[in-house]
């Protein structure tokens, strides 16, 4: 062969290689072309709800009337909001406070009276002392929600625990109280709970789920308790109460790496499906914004829906149709069994990085427990290799595909931005998106 016909029939076979690498590797902007994509995103049929799911008030440990945290955030561009007082529901017409108890108690009065001075407020003096009625879940909606516009769901935060070790499940949009069922290990107090959840739910038929919250809060929670309990589908990753040790510490795992391995352990060895992470406020203190306290405003979640109902909402969450947020934005995530694309809502100014993490099948399924100065076990995550929760790919920039090679058992991304959270939960922390888990080829 000559040489110009050499090098045409090598011409030829690198535009063979190549017409074969395109078909065997579609652009990644074809992700939203499949007929198998599924698409969270604006359109017609369905918006974008942002929502928070863990709330305290005056009913419990919070230190403002519902009716002002309602309007905290209904003035804050939020749709949704949950109320979740520990062990209780705001049903009783007979709950009266005093004023003087708190230290924020007469501020809190102040703010009430000057908010709703059209004669809402019911006030008597007892034994010399002010006392404000608390108003009900009911009479609360009836003032402030706003039909297809903000919502308030009824919840509870059941606030259990087993020996030292705290075990809070918040609750949402349910009708009857959970009182903390308690269990003979912190899985089974989990369990316990999660069953008569489900239990409300198959008697009423109303829609309506329950989550773990803040794992490591009092290191009550380890992946290994939360891992196995089959009805529990959520969990928070994100807890904006600074008391919760979000990033864990030298022996205990984040909430991050308690969700790879929570994945990991659930689609390789249990056959279960995916949990999905939470961002949520834990809002406790109203008052002095920002502070170092529990305020609100620091965690949501964003729901792609249909409509404003709290039925729909909760199935929306079910079918993993939202995301997690501190700040940032999503304007797309597109999943489907070829991989998953992320296309950041930009802010000026600000930059973003995302990560996708996943495990792969053939990891190292080995841990052993984390032990003390003593050599003595530590209640806490055990120990895994690096395969669990693995950066298979980063991206600096607005918009990040990732594409299954083969063997991965799921991928989910978080963005990262460049602004600083300017309240945040640990000190130092940035801006971030959770996008939930989409289930790998190695896994179906
Ligand atoms: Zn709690
Ligand atoms: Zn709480």
């Amino acid at each position: 062969m000559n040489r110009p016909a050499r090098t045409a029939l090598s011409a030829s076979l690198v535009l063979l290689l190549l017409s074969l690498a395109v078909i065997l590797m579609p652009p990644v902007e074809d992700l939203s072309q499949q007929a198998d994509a599924h698409i969270l995103k604006a359109d017609d049929g369905k918006q974008w709800y942002r929502g928070n799911l863990h709330t305290h008030s005056l009913w419990s440990d919070g230190d403002d009337y519902l009716e002002m945290i309602g309007v905290w955030y209904r003035d804050r561009d939020y749709d949704f909001l949950c109320f979740t007082d520990h062990n209780t529901l705001a049903t009783s017409r007979d709950r009266w406070i005093d004023i003087s108890k708190k230290p924020t108690g007469k501020d809190a009065y102040e703010k009430l009276k000057k908010r709703f001075s059209d004669g809402w407020v019911e006030e008597r003096t007892t034994d010399g002392k002010t006392e404000v009625r608390l108003k009900t879940y009911e009479e609360v909606v009836s003032k402030i929600a706003i039909p297809d516009e903000f919502l308030l769901i009824q919840g509870e935060e059941v606030t259990d625990r087993f020996g030292r070790l705290p075990v809070h499940l918040c609750a949402t949009n349910i009708k009857e109280l959970i009182p903390p069922l308690h269990g003979e290990s912190v899985a089974a107090t989990i369990d316990n709970n999660v069953n008569a959840l489900i239990a409300q739910r198959e008697r009423t038929g109303q829609p309506m789920f329950i989550h773990l919250n803040h794992p490591n809060f009092g290191y009550g929670v380890t992946a290994e308790d939360l891992m196995r309990v089959r009805g529990e589908k959520f969990f928070e990753v994100y807890n904006g109460h600074p008391g919760v040790n979000n990033s864990g510490d030298p022996q205990h795992a984040s909430t991050e790496r308690i969700w790879d391995i929570i994945l990991t352990k659930r689609l390789a060895e249990f056959g279960m499906s995916v949990m999905y992470g939470l961002a949520t406020d834990d809002g406790h203190n109203y008052h002095e914004i920002p502070s170092r306290k529990s305020e609100p405003g620091r965690g949501w979640v964003m729901v792609l829906a249909e409509n404003l109902k709290a039925g729909t909402l909760v199935e929306a969450m079910e079918r993993g149709d939202f995301y997690s947020s501190s700040g940032v934005n999503l304007a797309k995530v597109i999943s489907s069994p070829k991989g998953l694309d992320v296309e950041v809502l930009e802010e000026k100014g600000v930059t973003y990085r995302i990560d996708f993490v996943g495990t792969r099948a053939g990891y190292d399924p080995e841990s052993k427990p984390v032990l003390d100065a003593k050599g003595e076990e530590v209640n806490a995550t055990r120990l895994y290799s690096a395969d669990i929760g693995r950066t298979f790919k980063t991206v600096n920039g607005t918009k990040a595909s990732y594409q299954f090679s083969g063997d991965e058992l799921y991928v989910r991304a978080i963005v990262t931005s460049t602004k600083k959270h300017p309240n945040p939960s640990e000190v130092g922390e940035f801006e971030r998106a959770w996008a939930q888990p989409v289930v790998g080829p190695a896994a179906r």
